[in-house]
């Protein structure tokens, strides 16, 4: 029996809640550009999105293995965590480093959905993946703190009630390493928007929230600070593996769902009088992306099993999220290839996966930079940038 076939109570009670959101209704979300509210509604009063955090705080207290498995699900059924996902990780954050009032107050209402923390700005549009240049700063007024700058792809602003901001606090030049006088900050959205900062959406390939942010004298009051002034970059950092497993359980749902999809399209297709899956060039390409996709899964426990016995699991994380976004992809295109013209038509949902899944090569970190991880810290290569 491999890690796969546990955690059998959450995969059929996510299944279950998920089954009462058919194919058409991430369908029609997904043509209205809109947001599936009703979707992230069940699943966020079934408890499932506070899975993270700790019973003390009103949440189930699971691991990030469980976390991971409720994310695969989400995707397997043909649905997509990227509405979501914030929810689940960015409380890491808050749970890490938040002080014990910050705690208190957030948690419990992030559980029971009362708070939603689905967005993180960090992105800037002029540095990219060069985040220890960010420009957006923030100054020390008094008890507030005064932020100027930009941010760019920020997810799930107009869904969210807090965004975790990521700012400068000491320039550049005055700092001995440049990975310190980086702060976070948790933004109140509703009181900030309007007074301060200014939200723009920006239409992409996905159907995924995502907006461009200016930020204009924005005041915030300095108990938003998180943890100690200076260290956000390092904190962020701490929450990256976490988000990198359960991204990586997101791409093996994508990766299920387009296997289930294509086998069983395969089977029933006939042409040349006989199943299109008989062909082995149609089979190959489809048997060769479930290998990946089982693979991928297997690095996806490691990473987990690692993080939830306070392991180092950096290497393990990064490795998932790359041989999963990478398997989902090479199964995104098996389906589409062999539905024929079919997998162009918006009714067969493939199509709409298969951009889905094409961002996570790309976001939250592109491959190139995953590479560049493993190249320098664990086979000890020259750092590159
Ligand atoms: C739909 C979507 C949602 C997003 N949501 C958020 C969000 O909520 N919050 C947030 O902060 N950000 C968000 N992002 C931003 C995302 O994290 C970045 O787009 C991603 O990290 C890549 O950064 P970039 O776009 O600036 O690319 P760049 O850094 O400009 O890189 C461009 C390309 O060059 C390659 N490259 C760059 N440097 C190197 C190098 N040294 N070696 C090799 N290759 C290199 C990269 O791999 C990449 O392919 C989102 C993006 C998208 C598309």
């Amino acid at each position: 029996m491999t890690p796969a076939d546990d955690y059998t109570d959450i995969r059929d009670a996510v299944r279950a809640l998920c089954a009462e959101f058919p194919p058409e209704y991430h369908r029609g979300v997904d043509e209205k550009r809109g947001y599936p509210a009703e979707f992230v509604d069940a699943l966020t009063k079934a408890g499932w999105l506070a899975a993270l955090i700790p019973e003390e705080f009103g949440g189930s207290g699971l691991g990030l293995t469980e976390a991971s498995v409720i994310m695969e699900e989400i995707n397997r059924s043909g649905g997509n965590s990227g509405a979501c996902h914030g929810q689940m990780y960015n409380m890491g954050t808050l749970l890490r480093h938040g002080s014990d009032e910050q705690k208190k107050y957030y948690l419990p209402k992030i559980a029971s959905g009362e708070l939603r923390l689905q967005s993180m700005g960090v992105t800037e549009p002029t540095t990219g993946t060069d985040t220890t240049k960010i420009k957006t700063k923030a100054e020390r007024k008094g008890d507030r703190y005064v932020i100027n700058g930009q941010k760019v792809w920020i997810s799930r602003i107009q869904h969210s009630d807090l965004m975790i901001l990521l700012a400068r606090t000491t320039p550049l030049e005055e700092v001995e390493k440049k990975s310190r006088g980086m702060s976070i900050f948790i933004v109140d959205l509703k009181d900030a928007i309007g007074n301060g900062m200014e939200v723009k959406p920006i239409q992409n390939m996905v159907n995924h929230e995502t907006n461009e942010l200016f930020f204009d004298n924005l005041e915030i009051p300095a108990e938003n600070l998180i943890g100690e002034e200076g260290m956000g970059f390092k904190y962020i950092l701490d929450g990256l593996n976490a988000e990198r497993a359960l991204i990586a359980a997101e791409c093996i749902g994508d990766g299920h769902w387009f296997i289930d999809k294509v086998t069983a399209y395969a089977k029933e297709r006939v042409v040349f009088g006989r199943p299109i899956g008989q062909n082995q060039g149609v089979q190959f390409p489809i048997a060769e992306s479930h290998i990946e996709i089982e693979a991928a899964s297997l690095m996806r426990f490691e990473a987990c099993r690692l993080f939830d016995a306070n392991q180092p699991c950096g290497a393990q994380a990064n490795m998932a999220k790359y041989l999963a976004a990478k398997a989902s992809w090479e199964a995104a295109n098996a389906c589409i290839q062999f539905h024929g013209g079919f997998g162009f038509a918006t009714e067969y949902d493939v199509e709409r996966k298969f951009r889905e899944t094409r961002l996570y090569q790309v976001a939250p970190i592109s491959t190139n930079l995953i590479l560049s991880y493993v190249a320098e810290h664990v086979l000890g290569l020259p750092r590159s940038f």
